[in-house]
């Protein structure tokens, strides 16, 4: 194809019947203009510069255009919110475009989505838009999770538009455009459990295993794999949301991929000052979703999974068994991310307590989570006066309880004695599991407040500051600064 024709879109999710999806039409916002593109992205999903900078391309990701080859769909999906069964949800405001073919032959199709194209059938009492805030943070939070390893949806386009739509106040819109090779969540499996139409149910996870999971195809029950599959992957997936203090918000069984992957960015937060009970979202006021709680809200929404696989697993013991490898695969990954992160090789039993103590001195003084990690991961225990750099003070500074610090660095000290590794490998490793750079909410907030006026140039510099969140950065310091203390009064709830 030239570098001027424009991709042709597949569907494979249509495949799966009517009975999947609404036909839907897209719903452009007026005056929209092409305010983010993610050039790498793009590129990986044969969009050239010159594409990407075309009125065309503008015209496809507003909603103005349908694309060649797209049958522009809304998928139907149920879920449990907040604990409690919720019945039918769906796209109320995404609207999957279809799929294209990633430039990597071993990567699967993506499937590109709409997010606040306007209304579709599953859009309830919702106007079916988005406004710009909650675009912008979704856009650079999946962007940046994908620079820190850490599964998730991508972002390729993010189309600003002066309309207005109606939240605690009025707000500017826009559409971002969502990619992954699958939108298929937990919820909907239990869409088709609950209403009890279990052909249905089992189409859905045919589809899965034929696309995502081929390797099941020749298993005679394949189910059970299946289920056991995306739990462990959900386990790894949470495991490495709590190493790098990752809150999601509103781990609603609608909003669990079935790949794994980090999906709908609202209320997120990543942890700063360090609380074991941190509740990122202001409308969770049981605190159901707080970082703590995650790892067993991850699986209590693999059993509603469980439940919803039953009549194809048809054996209570099997699906029992296929969940009772959440906890190990979680503990297995969160232990491996944790010894990465304090430059461990060697897994050793007693270290649960070192960075046990380690949490809790963070948590006595409220410390930033992201900078004492990666101040510890600059810190050169080897040189004799280490007491004197300003590694060691900058760190010890974020810590109220000193003694208790300087005690814990003297047991540290020791445990990387024992297996003798070498201190600038060790570092070098360490700034490869800490980040320097994450989205902070004041961060994102300073994108934002530029973007309602106009200015996309400084979401675009922290896109490209947080692709690479492990790199020194020199000119960008201040980006891994701790936040300010108007950081802390951000409000971040559902409404998006
Ligand atoms: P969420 O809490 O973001 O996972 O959304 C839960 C449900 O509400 C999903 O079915 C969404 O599609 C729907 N929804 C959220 N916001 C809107 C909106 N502005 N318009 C229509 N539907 C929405
Ligand atoms: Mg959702
Ligand atoms: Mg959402």
């Amino acid at each position: 194809p030239s570098s001027h024709s424009f991709p042709e879109f597949r569907n494979h999710f249509a495949e799966l019947g009517d009975d999947f999806f609404a036909h839907v039409k897209p719903q452009a916002l007026s005056k929209s203009r092409m305010a983010l593109v993610n050039h790498t992205l793009a590129q990986d999903l044969g969009f050239t510069p010159e594409i990407c900078a075309s009125e065309r391309f503008l015209e496809v990701f507003s909603g103005q255009a349908i694309g060649p080859g797209s049958r522009p769909l809304a998928a139907v999906y149920s879920g449990h919110q907040f604990g409690v069964w919720a019945g039918q949800l769906g796209d109320g405001r995404a609207i999957l475009l279809g799929d294209l073919a990633h430039s990597n032959p071993n990567y699967p199709r993506q499937e590109l989505q709409l997010k606040g194209a306007g209304m579709t059938p599953f859009s309830r009492m919702g106007d079916g838009r988005a406004v710009l805030r909650s675009s912008i943070r979704e856009y650079l939070c999946s962007e940046a999770m994908c620079g820190l390893g850490i599964p998730t949806t991508r972002a390729l386009c993010l189309a600003s538009s002066p309309q207005y739509a109606m939240r605690e106040q009025p707000e500017t819109t826009a559409i971002v455009t969502r990619v992954a090779p699958s939108f298929v969540r937990f919820g909907s499996f239990e869409h088709w459990y609950y209403n009890g139409e279990h052909e249905k149910l089992q189409s859905l996870a045919d589809y899965c295993i034929q696309h995502f999971f081929p390797d099941l195809l020749s298993i005679a029950n394949p189910y059970y794999e299946f289920l056991k599959r995306v739990v462990q992957q959900t386990a790894e997936l949470i495991a490495h949301w709590q190493a790098v203090g990752f809150m999601h918000g509103v781990m609603n069984t609608d909003n669990m991929s079935i790949l794994g992957l980090t999906l709908d960015y609202g209320p997120f937060g990543f942890m700063d000052g360090f609380e074991t009970q941190k509740i990122c979202n202001h409308s969770d006021t049981q605190g159901r979703y707080a970082f703590h709680m995650q790892p067993r809200i991850g699986q209590w929404n693999c059993h509603a999974l469980a439940q919803a696989l039953l009549p194809l697993i048809d054996d209570i013991d099997a699906a029992q068994d296929a969940l009772s490898h959440y906890v190990p695969s979680f503990d297995t990954h969160h232990e491996k991310f944790l010894r990465a992160k304090f430059g461990l090789k060697r897994r050793q039993s007693e270290d649960a307590q070192l960075f046990e103590t380690w949490f809790e001195l963070l948590a006595g003084s409220a410390s930033d989570y992201t900078y004492c990690f990666r101040a510890l991961s600059d810190l050169e225990l080897n040189q004799p006066d280490f007491h004197n750099s300003q590694t060691y003070q900058k760190l010890r500074n974020q810590i109220l309880d000193r003694d208790g610090f300087d005690t814990w660095l003297r047991h540290y000290q020791n445990r990387l004695s024992l297996e003798n590794s070498i201190e600038t490998e060790r570092l070098t490793s360490m700034k490869q599991h800490n980040p320097k750079y994450v989205l902070r909410n004041y961060l994102a907030q300073e994108a934002i407040e530029a973007a309602e006026k106009g200015d996309f140039s400084v979401a675009e510099q922290l896109h490209e500051v947080l692709k690479n969140p492990f790199d020194e950065q020199t000119n960008f310091e201040r980006y891994a600064a701790l936040p300010p203390d108007w950081a802390s009064h951000i409000s971040v709830s559902c409404s998006s």
